[in-house]
């Protein structure tokens, strides 16, 4: 590997000092010092289009949200024993956009510790601990996280599958047992669901939680088939279980016809979890549940969380809400996503190598194979493909249990002039790769 010089001492440091299984992007590492909307700059003043980023939702450095952060930290920040007029008022704004029975509010500081939480909450209500998850799936970086997925403990130096974890088949309906062409794909994948209910209760334990995202993330960019999660729901309320919604990549708006993810499938979970996109970068995320769920967690043990809620955090939710509305965002996500999928559609016809193109608004991905019957994997011109892109100035990531999707979820201001863009490169890109 043939890399820039200018690094060395940063890279030599880097291993010393940072622990060493994180990874770094790109074959020739990236020095990003500048963010602007879906813009990144680097160090060689490279512009570069973000189509990966779903944490800076609204735009890297976005004014107002930068704006609101600056004057509440110039302000107060403290903990949330003491009163604040922001902690209501963000938990006010952020559950309006939530269904009514969605009401009570836990501020954390991160997506894993938001799930974590939740999984905790479902034990106290249910007296139960065994949880259900969708194969592949990854809910984040803490203990409990970690066993609610399987892309993490089925994964390289991964434990395993943890007793109370119980896997269900990813509803996949390009390369699953159910495809597109069965109409009944989601009641039959809801089924597997079932069956695991079944085997836990004969084996004289109970269900906990069924936690899954809204659209599947790690697991490959892939739209839960229609009707699939009004099942699983039902099949789970039933055994006694709380069905937790993770939103932490998909909500607020990205996936364009609703706000939140789980608005596709007409279902309301007991809880959702929020992360990435809520702070736009600043470490924000939640837990909203019902009443009755707050009320079974609320059994004499304070719950306390130092930084979670503070009001910086929530002047910058608030500013984060505020842009996603007044720029009218989600309109603009569904309006981008839809040309932006068209024309990945298009290019689908011309290159083989592009199997299928999925997603909602701009929650997008396009799965690369080398065979249409085989279904084989484009690997490694997948990572050939993100390379080149990204010397074109476009930033892209893959993703899936066989590391051959293209991942595209850009900034919300992202537009129908980088996505024509993006596109023409896109074809060129493919020409060589296939060349
Ligand atoms: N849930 C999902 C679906 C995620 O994609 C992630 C992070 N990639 C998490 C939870 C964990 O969030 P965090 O990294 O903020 O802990």
């Amino acid at each position: 590997i043939n890399r820039d010089d200018r690094y060395t001492p940063l890279l030599t440091e880097r291993k010393q000092r940072i622990g060493r299984n994180l990874s770094i992007s790109y074959r020739q590492p990236l020095k990003i010092i500048r963010g602007a909307l879906q813009y990144l700059y680097d160090d060689k003043g490279g512009t570069y289009i973000d189509c990966v980023n779903n944490v800076s939702h609204v735009g890297h450095c976005h004014p107002t949200v930068v704006k609101a952060i600056q004057q509440q930290a110039a302000t107060l920040n403290t903990n949330t024993r003491y009163l604040h007029d922001e902690l209501i008022s963000y938990a006010r704004a952020l559950t309006a956009t939530l269904p009514e029975p969605l009401q009570v509010c836990y501020f954390t500081n991160s997506g894993s510790e938001a799930n974590d939480l939740a999984i905790r909450m479902s034990r106290h209500f249910t007296q139960q601990k065994e949880v259900i998850v969708l194969d592949h799936a990854y809910h984040g970086t803490s203990t409990v996280a970690m066993e609610l997925s399987p892309y993490k403990f089925d994964g390289k130096g991964g434990a395993g599958k943890p007793a109370h974890t119980h896997k269900a088949v990813n509803p996949d309906l390009y390369r699953g047992p159910h495809r597109y062409d069965n109409p009944q794909a989601g009641a039959v994948y809801a089924q597997d669901i079932e069956e695991i209910i079944k085997k836990i209760s004969g084996e004289g334990k109970g269900i906990a939680a069924f936690i899954c995202e809204t659209l599947l993330g790690v697991g490959g960019q892939i739209p839960l088939p229609p009707g699939y999660l009004e099942k699983v729901y039902q099949y789970v309320r039933t055994a006694g279980g709380v069905c937790i919604a993770d939103e932490v990549q998909v909500g607020f708006g990205r996936v364009g016809d609703r706000f939140w993810g789980f608005e596709l499938q007409q279902v309301v979970p007991d809880m959702v979890v929020l992360g990435k996109p809520i702070g736009n970068g600043h470490p924000l995320a939640a837990v909203v549940t019902t009443q009755a769920i707050a009320d079974a967690f609320n059994n004499g043990m304070e719950y306390f969380n130092t930084f979670g809620g503070n009001p910086v955090s929530m002047a910058c939710g608030k500013a984060v809400l505020q842009v996603i509305q007044e720029e009218e965002m989600q309109q603009h996500a569904l309006q981008t996503g839809e040309h932006f999928l068209q024309g990945l559609r298009v290019l689908m016809n011309k290159h083989a190598i592009i199997g299928d193109v999925r997603g909602h608004g701009l929650f997008i991905g396009a799965e690369l194979v080398r065979n249409r019957v085989t279904l084989e994997p484009a690997v490694p011109e997948i990572d050939v493909v993100v390379e080149k892109m990204k010397d074109r100035g476009f930033l892209i990531s893959t993703d899936g249990p066989l590391h051959n999707v293209l991942k595209i979820k850009p900034p919300l201001v992202f537009n129908k002039e980088n996505a024509d863009a993006f596109l023409w490169h896109l074809d060129q890109v493919l020409e060589e790769v296939i060349a």
